[in-house]
């Protein structure tokens, strides 16, 4: 009996053929009824919508030539722990970039940089998430968080951006810790880096209203 492929509808004689048969169609079938599979699909439909246009069914998505591109960004944005992952698409869209030029480093430095520049406030929010979810981690108060973290910690949060100088900065918990005399050297040129002073003090400086409302938050939470 002649048996037929569900996917690419090839057909097979014999029968170890077809039980081998793994195609194309198949692959991405089975990839997309997976965890990563539906979140490489929901950045697709994202951008999509975001591009005005309106082919985003899971069909089109499995046959797009676009289909490897998010496959690799789901990967991207879950093995370097990207902060914000709306946020960022939405920093993706605004700029145009293809998707095929979405994971790199190049493009991530200039994401943290949008953060930095275009969204004191989203950023702020964002850190108070992390020291939230820290400390359901480290099961203590959301205050006492920026006290328990080790410098490591602190260089890979601030990094990410999971952790904003535009909160840090503002808080005695970071002042405190920069004062603990628990990095080393190369950690505090490492910080130094992530954080010139310089620089920043200028960028509050020309966003006195956001300032004013991070500083509220930290005010309330005792941070
Ligand atoms: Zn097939």
């Amino acid at each position: 009996m002649i048996k037929q492929c569900d996917y690419c509808y090839k057909k097979f004689k014999i029968a170890s053929a077809f039980e081998k048969h793994e195609c194309k169609e198949m692959k991405r079938d089975k990839y997309s009824k997976t965890l990563a599979g539906t979140r490489a699909y929901n950045y697709f439909v994202s951008w999509v919508k975001a591009k005005h246009s309106s082919s985003y069914d899971l069909d089109y998505f499995l046959d797009s030539n676009y289909f490897n591109s998010f496959v690799r960004f789901e990967e991207y944005v879950s093995s370097r722990n990207v902060a914000s992952i709306s946020t960022f698409l939405q920093f993706l869209c605004f700029k145009q970039l293809t998707p095929n030029t979405w994971c790199s480093d190049l493009v991530y430095t200039a994401y943290v940089e949008f953060l930095d520049v275009q969204k004191p406030l989203d950023s702020a929010i964002l850190s108070l998430q992390t020291l939230n979810r820290l400390g359901t981690t480290f099961n203590c108060n959301i205050t006492e968080v920026l006290y328990k973290l080790y410098p490591n910690e602190y260089i890979h949060l601030l990094q990410t951006r999971h952790l904003s100088p535009w909160l840090l900065l503002n808080t005695k918990g970071f002042q405190a810790f920069l004062m603990s005399g628990n990095l080393n050297k190369e950690q505090v040129k490492i910080i130094n880096n992530l954080i010139p002073l310089g620089e920043w003090t200028e960028k509050m400086k020309n966003n006195p209203e956001q300032l004013t409302k991070i500083k509220g938050y930290i005010e309330k939470l005792k941070l």
